[in-house]
């Protein structure tokens, strides 16, 4: 299959290419170009000239063009999920789980660009009108990270099409092709030509054009902390809205009138999903002193059970780990902890030789002078810590410059909302492992981003408001 660049409705190569590779074999599966300068450029030439017309469509319309869209995607999302696989290692179900999940923004932004309300306010003369109206924001570029090759692409674009907005695309290196694919969908559902564009390539080269270009208005950045604190100063220049969602480093508690089974359950589908490598991913455990034991035993058999190897096959419950670097950063976290006084519990080996597979690991007797206590780990190691009152755990979990997401299990409902709402945290899970979905708002406090994507919050990002004062 030729894997190309998408600009103004036509798919284009470039002379130099770059490899795309397989995590759990390491071999190549394809190349896609290498694009630069020249091509970064076209792209926002052809988002801006098709945001002439695009923005004077009728929701009604937009949505067509969307609900097409989902309609391929739905059609196409085995094969989507398996290239997904391929290149991103994580287990094919939950793929195929992330194709309907992103296909899901699609879907729903669909329906709410019709719901895009503006306002008369009552004017203080008797001959003064005042009427607010919502507005596409203009061309908006996307730079997504590795870990959701489409489910990152689809919660910023399904958003920004219902809009009336044009959008720019630059995926990830590692995970090029889902997002290609994902174009290529688009353009058979009837994109008119410029509204979706993508670009492949050098990260910084791209952005470079993109940032200092006045005509494209909004980025939506998802990635590292690192890398968006940079962006950020660099969309200062031309004033641009932003959107980060950005790195996390989620406390996990558990408190001494939880159920069990249920905190097993939220504990295993927030830390394992995606081999760790998510970024609302549990990254520390905080367990009544009281329940520690019954808790890491219960923890410990399950943990046991998950079998890692190659996503393709569907008893896989893990993955590899995306590359090298990624895989000597969790090693050391766990060596880390161990030479700190952690306890071992399960897993703690790895292996590089077929792919970068660590073995699901659980650590008792951390604390917070370990790396897995203070870093984002992104890989399967769960570190338990014990508290004794719930004022030390809610303090321990919000001394942290992250606040993306943190997870809280107890029976005691008065007690779930009076410390959910103490948790400095964009998104809590309470008793809810998973709580990711489409209408809801996501993103996070602090150094964990700006804004909000998904539900009604997540359209506003693409949105100007206008007020128009009329004299009668
Ligand atoms: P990353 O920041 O290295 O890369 C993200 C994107 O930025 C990629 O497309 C990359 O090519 C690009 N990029 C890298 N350097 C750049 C530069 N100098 N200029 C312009 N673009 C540049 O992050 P990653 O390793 O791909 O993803 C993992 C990170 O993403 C983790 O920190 C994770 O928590 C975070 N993440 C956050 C969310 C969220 O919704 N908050 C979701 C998924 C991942």
């Amino acid at each position: 299959m030729e894997m190309n660049l998408y600009i103004n409705g036509k798919s284009t190569r470039t002379n130099q290419v770059f490899d795309v590779i397989n995590p759990y074999s390491k071999e190549i599966i394809d190349t896609v170009p290498d694009a630069g300068e020249e091509e970064a450029e076209l792209a926002v030439e052809a988002a801006s000239d098709a945001f002439r017309d695009w923005k004077t469509t009728t929701a009604y319309e937009r949505a067509g063009f969307l609900w097409r869209w989902h309609e391929l995607i739905n059609h196409h999302k085995q094969e989507l999920a398996e290239l997904m696989t391929k290149e991103q290692g994580k287990p094919l179900k939950e793929a195929l789980g992330e194709i309907e999940y992103a296909n899901s923004f699609i879907a729903w932004y669909a329906e709410e660009g019709k719901r895009v309300y503006g306002e008369t306010i009552p004017a203080s003369k008797p001959d003064k009108r005042i009427l607010v109206q919502k507005q596409p924001i203009g061309v908006m570029a996307a730079i997504t990270p590795w870990n959701f090759p489409a489910a990152m692409i689809t919660r910023k674009v399904g958003p920004a099409l219902a809009a009336g907005c044009t959008v720019l695309i630059k995926p990830a290196e590692q995970t090029p092709l889902t997002a290609i694919r994902l174009v290529e969908l688009a353009h058979e559902a009837g994109a008119p030509n410029g509204i979706i564009n993508i670009v492949t390539g050098d990260a910084a080269t791209i952005s470079n054009v993109w940032l200092s270009d006045s005509r494209v208005r909004k980025l939506s950045f998802t990635g590292s902390t690192e890398v968006g604190k940079h962006l950020m100063k660099k969309s200062a220049d031309t004033m641009k809205r932003i959107s980060l969602e950005l790195g996390g480093q989620a406390p996990f508690i558990v408190l001494e009138d939880a159920d069990l089974d249920k905190a097993v359950k939220g504990a295993i589908a927030s830390k394992f999903r995606n081999a760790g490598q998510t970024c609302i991913c549990s990254n520390r455990f905080y367990v009544h002193e009281s329940i520690l034991d019954s808790f890491t035993e219960k923890l410990k058999d399950t943990v046991a059970q998950l079998k890692v190897g190659d996503g393709l096959d569907s008893e896989t419950d893990i993955g590899p780990l995306i590359d090298k670097d990624g895989f000597e950063k969790v090693q050391k976290h766990i060596q880390d902890a161990i030479n700190n006084g952690a306890e071992l519990v399960t897993g703690g080996t790895g292996s590089s030789e077929n792919g970068y597979f660590i073995d699901p690991t659980v650590l008792v007797n951390t604390n917070e002078g370990m790396l897995c206590m203070q870093e984002e780990t992104f890989g399967p190691v769960l570190p338990v810590s014990s508290f004794t009152d719930e004022k030390e755990a809610i303090k321990r979990a919000n001394d942290s410059s992250f606040g993306l997401a943190g997870y809280l299990y107890t029976e005691n409902i008065s007690k779930a909302l009076r410390l959910a709402e103490e948790l400095e945290y964009g998104i809590v899970g309470l008793n809810d492992g998973a709580p990711s979905t489409a209408q809801a708002p996501f993103g996070g406090f602090k150094e964990s981003g700006l804004g909000r994507e998904g539900g009604h919050f997540g359209i506003e990002e693409y949105l100007e408001t206008k007020y128009i004062s009329i004299g009668l």
